[in-house]
Parts: structure tokens; C-alpha cells; sequence
């Protein structure tokens, strides 16, 4: 019996969608540390361009930025061509990109009689354009680039697959009804591809990181005026048992994890990295 380790993935390639986003960035150095060849992939080019330079300076394995969008599969097509050429054949893939909206995003958490007259500020003022836009990004922006990247995987005899969920994915929070909605559709596709793919050898998992302050939650959880955590800022900690945030480099071992070989038997799960927010029941 060979010792568990992650030496498995030096050298393979792997493509990490919106990796020049605070978690990606995090992800993608600790998938350099173990010698994996990232492409950085997206939609804003000067920064994957400078965080994949920054990681590779400070780990000295090749990582490369490239502009993508993870909603235009051609755009998916041409990238690959050029991955391809400059990094070798694709047999890891985090599908990293997603997000929330404040235009999906109610301004109250709940109706209640005090309220009941700003109906704009609730569930009823909300369009639908911004459901759309978040169920696009995290959603369709998740299958395109599993159906465009994972055929290299299916020629190499077998890959990984990793998806971003999130805590709402189990229980809906309140206020953000599209991204809930839109992270559950993540870990049942998850579900699916695992099954459609098992047998080519290819494993589909996920992880779902609990509360981590970045740019796309910081107006929900800090008080831009004063700097202190809004309400919601505290009962999220009060509900964290670990009582803080995450720091993200906590998510790379997971995710080295359930990419490597050491997991080689596990397809199709979705794994909480949360402070045990997710196993709380809030007394
Ligand atoms: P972030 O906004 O810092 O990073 C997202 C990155 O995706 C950005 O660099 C952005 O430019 C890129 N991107 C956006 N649209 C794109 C497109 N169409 N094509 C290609 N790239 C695109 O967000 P983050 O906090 O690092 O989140 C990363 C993932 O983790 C997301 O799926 C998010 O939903 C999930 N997540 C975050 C938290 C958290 O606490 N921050 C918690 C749970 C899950």
C-alpha cells in the first residue's frame, strides 16, 4: 500500500474558472505549491494574467491567466486550443467562477407588519433579469466549461472535476434567494455529471466553503461606513461554532483532496468547509 500523498498531481493541467477572484486565487497557489500547471481563466485579463505571475514567481511552477468567459462556450473553445498548446491536455477542472448580485438581492429578510408597506424592499420588488444573471453565472457558468474541458479527460483515460456550492445550497439564507437557489442546482449537477462520468473515470465533486468575508459578500456583512459587522455580519458568526469567518487558504486542502488520487473512490459529493455552520442548529 503506497502512502497517501498529493504527488499524484504534479504536472497535471488544470483549468480554474474566475481564478483571479479572491478564492481562486487562493486555490490556484495551493494547487501550484503541489507542482499542479494552472490555467487561470477570467473574464478580466489583467488580473489572471497577475495573479497567475505572482503564484508562479512565488511557487516557480507554471501557471498561466488567459481571458474567458465562462458563458460563451466559443470563447471556453479558443482557450482551450491555447491551454492545450502552451500547458498539455486538461485532466483537472474547478469550476470557480459565481457569484451573487445585488439586484437579486432583497433589501429585508423577512415581511412582517412594519414593513409590509415597502413591498419594493422584499421578494416582490425584485426582477427578474438579476434570477437570471445569477442563475447564468453560476449555473450555465459552471456546464459550459465542464462540457468544453472535460473531453481532454475523456481521451487521458480520466480527470477531476470540482464545483463551487456554498452554505445556502443546503438551507436557503435569507435575502438571497437566487444564489441559494442557483448553488442547490450545483451540487445536483454535481450529483449528476458524477454518474454520467464514472464509469470513463472521471469524478465530479464539490465543495461548499461556509462564510469567508470577499468583495462579493462584504456588503451584506460590514457596515460601509463604520467598518463593524452588520447584524448579519453577527449572526452569522454567532452561527459559525468555530465563531469567525474562514480564511481561504482553509479551502485548499479539500480541494487537493478531492482532486488527487487519495480520493480516487469518492465521486459526486459535496464537501462543507464551514466552521461547522452547516452541522448547527442554532441553539
Ligand atoms: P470573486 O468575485 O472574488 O471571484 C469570482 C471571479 O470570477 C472574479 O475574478 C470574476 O472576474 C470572475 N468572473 C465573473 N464572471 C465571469 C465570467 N463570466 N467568466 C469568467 N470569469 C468570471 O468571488 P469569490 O468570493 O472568490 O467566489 C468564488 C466562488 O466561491 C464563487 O462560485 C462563489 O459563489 C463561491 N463562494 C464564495 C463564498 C464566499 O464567502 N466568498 C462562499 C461560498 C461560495
Amino acid at each position: 500500500m503506497t502512502k497517501p500523498s498529493f504527488d499524484d498531481l504534479k504536472d497535471q493541467v488544470c483549468v480554474l474558472t474566475g481564478g483571479a477572484g479572491v478564492i481562486g486565487s487562493s486555490i490556484a497557489l495551493g494547487l501550484a505549491s503541489v507542482g499542479v500547471k494552472t490555467a487561470i481563466l477570467d473574464i478580466n485579463e489583467e488580473m489572471a494574467v497577475k495573479v497567475a505571475a505572482d503564484i508562479e514567481s512565488k511557487t516557480g511552477t507554471i501557471t498561466k491567466g488567459y481571458k474567458a468567459n465562462v458563458l460563451d462556450k466559443q470563447s471556453l473553445e479558443d482557450v482551450k486550443v491555447k491551454i492545450n498548446r502552451e500547458l498539455g491536455t486538461i485532466t483537472l477542472l474547478i469550476n470557480g467562477a459565481g457569484g451573487n448580485s445585488p439586484k437579486a438581492t432583497t433589501q429585508i429578510e423577512t415581511i412582517d407588519k412594519d414593513n409590509i408597506s415597502e413591498l419594493e424592499k422584499s421578494f416582490y420588488g425584485l426582477e427578474v433579469e438579476g434570477f437570471q444573471w445569477v442563475f447564468d453565472l453560476n449555473f450555465k457558468g459552471t456546464l459550459l466549461p465542464s462540457m468544453v474541458f472535460t473531453k481532454d479527460m475523456l481521451t487521458a483515460g480520466g480527470g477531476a472535476v470540482l464545483n463551487i456550492s456554498s452554505m445556502n445550497a443546503y438551507k436557503p439564507l435569507t435575502k438571497i434567494p437566487a444564489y441559494s437557489a442557483a448553488k442547490a442546482s450545483i451540487n445536483n449537477f454535481t450529483e449528476w455529471l458524477s454518474v454520467h462520468l464514472a464509469k470513463v473515470g472521471i469524478r465530479v465533486n464539490a465543495v461548499a466553503p461556509g462564510f469567508f468575508l470577499t468583495n462579493q459578500n462584504r456588503f451584506l456583512l460590514v457596515d460601509e461606513k463604520t467598518g463593524n459587522p452588520t447584524p448579519r455580519g453577527q449572526k452569522i458568526i454567532s452561527n459559525t461554532p468555530m465563531g469567525r469567518y474562514g480564511e481561504v487558504e482553509e479551502l485548499q486542502g479539500t480541494v487537493l483532496y478531492l482532486l488527487s488520487g487519495v480520493s480516487k473512490f469518492v465521486t459526486g459529493i459535496c464537501i462543507p468547509v464551514d466552521g461547522g455552520y452547516s452541522a448547527f442548529g442554532g441553539v
